[in-house]
């Protein structure tokens, strides 16, 4: 028979890390700790199997799952010497889902199971405290109705505050048993009204109803956002971990926190994390009361004179610094811990890698690299590479007056300007039109996610280290301040306060998640560099790539911040991008706007000498490296004048009259420019444009040889060449030209002829055409929305919906469509190598910086991915991993 349940506690288990599919991340986890003889609180685990055959079997449960569940049940009795449901010595169960990945706050948790009328006096008697008895029934009421019977958790919040109102009581402590009793009889009102039927006391109904729930919540609406933001398959499903309750409201010798065996933010070496005595776990993550410290040193660093815990409880304390060591070597990682102090015992209830800021990452990596507890060649694979994005996102310049509104904790490092919203909604209309946003909110809570996601930053009013905003921005990478305790938000109003100041929803303000402050207005930012651990590990990286890592890049500026950043050459300079400054624009347009070849001559050599200008900067910055000249590509909209005052303007400097112009500006204009004259098309009816590209960038290369004595070998590059003939023809242009200008300065130029591979064609006649092409690059950019046959520039408005419902898993035009158009870069680099073999590949689309791609060029074997700037180290690290992940393969 199927194994359904898998027991653990007292020193052993079923289970162990690696079933982490089956069991979860939690149910695995929980298992190896109580493997490894440490205190869990013994309970037993229902696999990640059940929840499919839950959804697969119209919500019901396979044979033998009721019978392991209770022999599992009456185990965890026999262990705790309690009885589910007894009168006297009740066990009391906790009931958590645990998919194999964790996804923070998505799913719902159960606390106090077992309580009813008729188990609530023997638990009064056994904690010798009445009042905690009740109070946790009520709790038990209340999060039962919310996640089990589906009952909004503020109409018990009501009733608690109308009660506490009545009564003249200001604090929950402040409550009797006998007050808490008058509130559970309010409760239990409530469910009987809304449900008709009343809240149900049979363990085992409360049981089964909360498995039942959290199955469900795997399908609910925020868990099903949450897998499609992180890639979770959706059948993967969640396991449900059942876990003996133990207290940490059972007074003042009680206690619960959350601990990172190392600081999760920088990264540093120090036990860090936040607890509270006489507290239940949610209570710490819900931000209501403000956490104390768990160590002296964590204390007095933060300035609070609220007791750590190694000074209230220290021989817990030391139990659990122990634990905290034996865990991080057993795992060789930082581990995120949940335990719990009941009565001064100490009890483990969760243990898992810890989520943590891409600085931190680095830092941790690195530093147990040098420590011996990993390789560096693990090192490099602990770092996700898109995650790097975050220390390559602006900071506040230290120079930079600083207007500041108040001071929240440093939740997620970056700063981001943005104008204020209230809501998460507000927030993804506002980014949807093109708008940057703050999201500021009290607290967050998993319904916020998209807010999130639209949002540049966030700030919340409440809420420690530990809270869902600060874990979430953390892991999406985006700043975040929470806990910004003396700001007040009138929602109703669209106010943002703090003494005397007022700023209203639309105002910009600026957050620095590396400082907690919240500034008024926009602020000067300074970008990244990189040094220390960034640079070891990107060294460690780049001793595993095999791919070159190029940029692509037209301005000098851009070309030295990625040469920066560690790029091998230039992949891609887009020339037409070189056309729009003032004075040349006229020129190009007054070029495009000649009906004669005369006349273009005459724009073309206007442009000539600024264009052998930037080409010799741009050698002259990446000394020697390759440098890959892609020629003109415009789609022909984009440069030709709108306004009266543009055509005015070059009508007057061509000496034509302005409404002959726009009649030849009209004729020129397109149903369809990026289908259109563009490319190599362009290039094949107006060759003049070639030739004077190709004689600006081989003087650029003679001078820039001369000037820093590193030979320069340029690679031109003809755009959107769909057949071999295309090709032929600016090829010939380009190589008369060459000679031209060798003989003219004297010297041999050495270069390489390539093509940009981006229409279907090309790829299938990448044989033919690799005849011509020294090198070929693929523009996945064209080539996805030749592929696809969706516009660039259209795709937005139905991608996000197509995304949602499913129709495509992401977004072509960031991750490679690997099944379509990566079938048909794999044929045109198969091609293209067999026609030539030790052809150059490369890409330089977009997906040149997407890890996901940049794995898929690996495939397929290309030479270099060339990207962004500020998406080198991405794609070195990325690069490395990919190589290394083929190695192990
Ligand atoms: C491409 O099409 O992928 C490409 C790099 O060229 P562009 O984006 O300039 O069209
Ligand atoms: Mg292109």
């Amino acid at each position: 028979m199927t194994k359904w349940v898998y027991g653990f506690g007292d020193g052993r288990s079923e289970g162990a890390a690696d079933m982490r599919n089956l069991l979860g991340g939690k149910g695995a986890n929980l298992a190896e700790m109580s493997n490894l003889g440490l205190p869990v609180p013994p309970g037993f685990t229902i696999t990640t199997e059940v929840c499919t055959w839950f959804e697969t079997h119209g919500q019901s449960y396979p044979d033998g799952l009721a019978g392991q569940v209770e022999a599992a049940l009456s185990e965890v009795g026999r262990i705790t010497g309690r009885r589910f449901g007894d009168t006297v010595n009740p066990l009391l169960v906790s009931v958590r889902s645990g998919a194999r990945v964790s996804m923070p706050g998505m799913m719902d948790t159960v606390l106090n199971l077992g309580l009813n009328d008729a188990t609530v006096p023997a638990l009064a008697e056994a904690a010798g405290d009445p009042r905690f008895a009740y109070d946790s029934y009520r709790r038990f009421i209340q999060m039962y109705s919310d996640v089990v019977l589906g009952l909004d958790h503020h109409a018990f919040e009501e009733i608690l505050e109308d009660y506490k109102n009545e009564h003249d009581l200001a604090l929950d402590t402040d409550l009797t048993a006998e007050a808490w009793q008058e509130v559970i009889a309010g409760y239990k009102k409530l469910v009987e009204d809304e449900l008709g039927k009343p809240f149900p006391q049979d363990p085992a109904e409360q049981l089964w109803g909360a498995i039942g729930a959290v199955f469900l919540s795997w399908e609910s609406a925020r868990a099903v956002t949450y897998r499609r933001l992180h890639d979770i398959p959706n059948d993967w499903g969640t396991a449900v971990n059942v876990q003996a309750m133990v207290f940490g409201n059972m007074g003042q010798s009680s206690a619960t926190g959350v601990a990172f065996t190392r600081n999760p933010s920088t990264g540093e070496k120090a036990l860090y994390g936040e607890f509270l005595i006489n507290a239940q776990g949610e209570d710490v993550v819900a931000g209501i009361r403000t956490p104390q410290d768990i160590t002296e040193a964590a204390r007095i660093a933060a300035g609070s004179d609220a007791l750590s815990l190694e000074k209230a409880m220290p021989e817990a304390f030391a139990e659990f610094v122990g634990i905290c060591d034996k865990l991080e070597a057993h795992y060789r990682d930082m581990q995120d811990l949940e335990f719990t102090i009941e009565r001064g015992r100490l009890w483990m209830l969760q243990t898992r890698s810890g989520k943590r800021t891409a600085k931190a990452a680095l830092k941790i990596a690195v530093d147990m690299a040098d420590e011996g507890l990993i390789t560096p060649t693990e090192a490099v694979m602990r770092v996700d590479p898109a995650a790097l994005d975050q220390l390559l996102h602006p900071m506040i310049d230290p120079k930079a007056t600083r207007d500041i509104l108040g001071t929240g904790l440093p939740a997620s490092p970056g700063a981001a300007s943005g104008e204020i919203v209230f809501s998460s909604d507000e927030a993804e209309e506002a980014k949807n039109a093109g708008r940057k946003v703050i999201l500021v909110r009290v607290e967050t809570s998993p319904e916020d996610i998209h807010g999130m996601h639209a949002a540049e930053g966030i700030l919340t009013l409440r809420g420690g280290m530990t809270s869902h905003a600060a874990v979430v921005a953390r892991g999406m990478g985006k700043p975040c301040v929470s806990g910004a305790g003396a700001l007040r938000i009138d929602a109703r109003a669209g106010t943002l306060s703090v003494a005397g100041r007022k700023l209203q929803r639309g105002e910009r303000i600026t957050i620095d998640g590396t400082s907690g402050q919240v500034l008024v207005g926009e602020v000067d930012m300074l970008q990244p560099e990189m040094s220390g651990e960034f640079a070891r590990l990107m060294e460690w990286a780049d001793a595993e790539r095999r791919m070159k890592v190029r940029t692509n890049a037209e301005t000098p500026a851009d070309a030295r911040a990625a040469r920066g950043f560690g790029a091998e050459g230039i992949g891609l300079c887009r020339t037409e991008h070189m056309f729009f400054d003032g004075e040349r624009i006229v020129a190009v347009r007054e070029m495009i706007l000649s009906d004669s070849e005369e006349g273009r001559r005459a724009a073309l050599a206007k442009l000539l000498p600024m264009q052998r200008g930037d080409f010799t900067e741009l050698f002259e910055i990446m000394q020697g490296l390759p440098v890959t000249i892609r020629l003109l590509d415009p789609p022909l909209h984009e440069f030709l004048p709108h306004t009266d005052e543009e055509i005015a303007e070059v009508a007057a400097v061509m000496g034509v009259d302005a409404e002959l112009l726009r009649q030849r500006a009209l004729e020129l204009s397109e149903f369809n420019p990026m289908l259109g004259h563009r490319g190599c098309r362009l290039l094949v009816s107006y060759p003049e444009i070639a030739e004077m590209q190709a004689r600006a960038i081989f003087e650029g290369a003679v001078a820039a040889a001369a000037s820093t004595g590193a030979p320069v070998t340029p690679e031109i590059m003809v755009p959107l060449v769909g057949v071999k003939a295309e090709l032929d023809l600016v090829r010939a242009r380009i190589d008369a030209m060459a000679k031209a200008v060798s003989q003219e300065a004297g010297v041999a130029i050495e270069y390489q002829v390539g093509t940009m591979i981006e229409l279907p064609r090309a790829c299938l006649r990448a044989g033919e055409i690799a005849g011509a092409a020294e090198f070929f690059s693929f523009g996945t950019n064209d080539l996805t929305q030749t592929t696809f046959g969706i516009s660039r520039d259209d795709a937005a408005s139905f991608l996000g919906a197509y995304q949602r419902l499913g129709v495509i898993e992401r977004d072509p035009f960031v991750s490679i469509d690997q099944d379509g158009v990566g079938e048909l870069v794999r044929i045109g680099a198969e091609r293209g190598r067999a026609a030539r073999p030790g052809l150059k590949l490369g890409i330089c689309g977009e997906h040149g910086g997407d890890p996901a791609s940049i794995a898929f060029c690996e495939s397929v074997g290309l030479d270099y991915v060339s990207c962004s700037p500020f998406r080198v180290p991405i794609a070195r690290l990325a690069a490395a991993q990919s190589a290394l992940k083929a190695k192990s393969a």
